[in-house]
C-alpha cells in the first residue's frame, strides 16, 4: 500500500491515520477494506458518524436515485424538495411524537458549526457572555466551541484566550456521592463566587471524546432544574450521543428533560455526509435573516439520506429495541473481560451502544487497541489519558459480527495482559 504522498505532503495534523496506517478503499456495513482487499471490522465508524453502517443500501438507493435525476445538490438555504422531505420526516418521526415544537436551524455542516450557532444565539438572547461547560466535555475545535471543550491538547493551540466559559464538574467527577449540580446551584446563588452569571449550560449526556462518561438521569434532571432556577438555557450537545447511539433517537429521550437548544451532526445524515442542525425552542429563534450564515448550510444530498434514515429506522421502535439488545451484549462481554482480571484493571462506563472499557492507564488501552488492529478490528480510545476503549460500531452491526469483534477484543486483552505479567515478572526477577 503506497502511503508516500501522505507522508510527504499531508499535514502532520492527521490523527486517526496514525493509529490505522493502511490505505482504506471500500466499506460496507460494519466492514472496511484496505487496498489489498483485507477486511476490518469497524468499531470507530467515523467516530459515531456511521450509525447505520458504511454505504447503507437503503440510504444509498435514495441517494443514487436523487443524483441520477439531477436533484439539486447545492441550494444555499433555498427551499428544495429534498429539504422539505427531510423536514417533514424530522417533524413527523422525531418532533411530533415527542411533543417538541423546536424549529430547525441548518448551520455549516460540521458539529462545531452547530455548537457555535447554539452558543451565539444563547448569549444574544440572554444578553450575557458566560456559558457553563463541564469537565471532560468536547464540543468542537473552532474558537467558540473550543472554549467549551475541556481537552488541553486541543485548547493549547487556540492561539488566543479562550473566554466566555466557566468549567463545572460533570456528573461523577467528585465521586458518586456528590451531586455536582448542587455545587453549580451554590455558586450561581453566591454573588461572590466569582462565576459570572451565565446565559446557558452546554452538556453531553454521554461524553464521547471525554471518555464515555454517562451522566445519570437524576443528574441531568437536576441540571435542568438549576437551569430553570437561574434563568439559563439548557443546550444539549447530542452530536455524538444522539441519532440512536444510546438506544433512542435523542440520548435524553428517557430522561424527562426538555432542552432549550439541541445540536445534532455526526450520524444525522446517516450516510457519513456532512450535516449539522440546531433545534431551538420557537421563542429562542430570534435570528434575523442571514445573521448567522454559511455556504453549506443544509446539504441536499445529506437531506436525502437523513430523511431515508428517519423513515426507515425510526418510524417504529424495532430499531431502538435492536440497539438495546446489542448494547446488552456489549455490556455482558465487557463485564466478562473486567471480571477475568478481578475488576482490577478494567471497568465499564457509557450507555447504549456507546460504551467504554476503561483501562487503568492509557498505555494499556493503546496496547490493546494496537493488538486489536493486528487482528483487523478498528477500535479507538478516548478520555483525558486515552484510557477508554470505546465501542462506536454501526448500530446496524449483526450480532454475529458483534460477537466476532468482542472475541478479537478479548483475545487482544488477553495477549496484552499476559505480556504485562511476563514483563513485571522479568522486572522483579531482574
Ligand atoms: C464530534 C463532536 C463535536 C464536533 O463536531 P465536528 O464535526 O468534529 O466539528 C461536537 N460535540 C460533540 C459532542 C462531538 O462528539
Amino acid at each position: 500500500m503506497d502511503t508516500d504522498i501522505f507522508e510527504s505532503h499531508e499535514s502532520e495534523v492527521m490523527s486517526y491515520a496514525r493509529s490505522f496506517p493502511v490505505v482504506f478503499d471500500q466499506a460496507k456495513g460494519s466492514y472496511l477494506y484496505d487496498e489489498t482487499g483485507a477486511e476490518y471490522i469497524d468499531f470507530l465508524a467515523g467516530a459515531g458518524t456511521l450509525n447505520y453502517g458504511h454505504n447503507n443500501p437503503i440510504l444509498k438507493e435514495k441517494l443514487l436515485e436523487y443524483i441520477q435525476r439531477d436533484g439539486i445538490v447545492h441550494g444555499l438555504d433555498m427551499h428544495t424538495t429534498a429539504k422539505r422531505e427531510f423536514m417533514d420526516a424530522f417533524y413527523e418521526v422525531i418532533l411530533k411524537p415527542r411533543d417538541m415544537d423546536h424549529v430547525m436551524q441548518f448551520t455549516g455542516p460540521t458539529g462545531t458549526n452547530a455548537v457555535e450557532a447554539a452558543l451565539k444565539i444563547a448569549r444574544n438572547i440572554k444578553g450575557r457572555h458566560n456559558i457553563i461547560a463541564f469537565t471532560n466535555g468536547f464540543h468542537g475545535v473552532s474558537l467558540g466551541a473550543l472554549a467549551a471543550t475541556g481537552n488541553s491538547h486541543h485548547r493549547g493551540v487556540a492561539g488566543v484566550t479562550l473566554s466566555g466559559v466557566n468549567r463545572m464538574p460533570y456528573d461523577g467527577y467528585l465521586g458518586d456521592a456528590f451531586d455536582t449540580t448542587e455545587y453549580l446551584d451554590k455558586v450561581l446563588g453566591d454573588s461572590s463566587s466569582g462565576v459570572d452569571f451565565p446565559a446557558a449550560v452546554i452538556v453531553e449526556t454521554v461524553q464521547g471524546e471525554g471518555g464515555i462518561n454517562a451522566a445519570s438521569f437524576d443528574w441531568l434532571r437536576n441540571l435542568e432544574k438549576v437551569c430553570r432556577k437561574h434563568d439559563m438555557l439548557l443546550i444539549l450537545d447530542d452530536i455524538q450521543a444522539g441519532c440512536g447511539r444510546t438506544g433512542s433517537f435523542f440520548s435524553f429521550d428517557d430522561v424527562g428533560i426538555n432542552p432549550d437548544i439541541i445540536t445534532l451532526s455526526k450520524s444525522l445524515s446517516g450516510y457519513g455526509l456532512p450535516f449539522a442542525m440546531v433545534l431551538l425552542k420557537p421563542e429562542l429563534d430570534q435570528w434575523k435573516p442571514g445573521e448567522h450564515n454559511g455556504t453549506f448550510r443544509g446539504h441536499n444530498l445529506a437531506f436525502v439520506t437523513a430523511a431515508a434514515a428517519l423513515n426507515h429506522y425510526w418510524r417504529d421502535d424495532n430499531f431502538a429495541k435492536e440497539v438495546q439488545k446489542k448494547a446488552d451484549i456489549i455490556t455482558e462481554r465487557f463485564r466478562d473481560i473486567a471480571r477475568s482480571y478481578d475488576d482490577h484493571w478494567f471497568y465499564l462506563n457509557g450507555r447504549g451502544m456507546m460504551q467504554g472499557l476503561v483501562c487503568r492507564d492509557g498505555e494499556l488501552a493503546e496496547e490493546i487497541t494496537k493488538a486489536c488492529f493486528k487482528r483487523k478490528l478498528v477500535i479507538e480510545t478516548s478520555g483525558a489519558d486515552d484510557q477508554v476503549i470505546k465501542t462506536l460500531c454501526p448500530l446496524t452491526i449483526s450480532e454475529e459480527d458483534l460477537d466476532r469483534a468482542m472475541d478479537i477484543l478479548k483475545d487482544s486483552v488477553s495477549e496484552v495482559m499476559t505480556d504485562r505479567v511476563k514483563r513485571s515478572e522479568a522486572h522483579s526477577v531482574g
